[in-house]
């Protein structure tokens, strides 16, 4: 096995832990969203899940949460 194989394999369990830590958190700062980052544009939200438009999935800290709520750790979608 090679550095940059270890290095992968690394990362990936580091990402699963972090992963795993954050799902055992509630969302920090969960709120009724007042600006442009919402749950219904973060990168955690899944849509999918629900058949509610305004109820999605969020992967990071496993909860259905509202499209128009935010928190602390919201991302943007690329
Ligand atoms: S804003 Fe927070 S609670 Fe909402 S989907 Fe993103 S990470 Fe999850």
């Amino acid at each position: 096995m090679n550095s940059s194989t270890i290095n992968e394999l690394n990362h990936s369990f580091m990402e699963q832990a972090w992963l795993l830590l954050k799902a055992k958190k509630d969302a920090p700062n969960y709120r009724k969203a007042t600006g442009p980052k919402k749950c219904g544009n973060c990168k955690a939200w899944d849509s999918s899940k629900t058949d509610d438009p305004m109820t999605g999935y969020c992967e990071w800290y496993d909860f259905m949460c509202r499209a128009d709520h935010t928190c602390d750790a919201w991302v943007g979608k690329k």
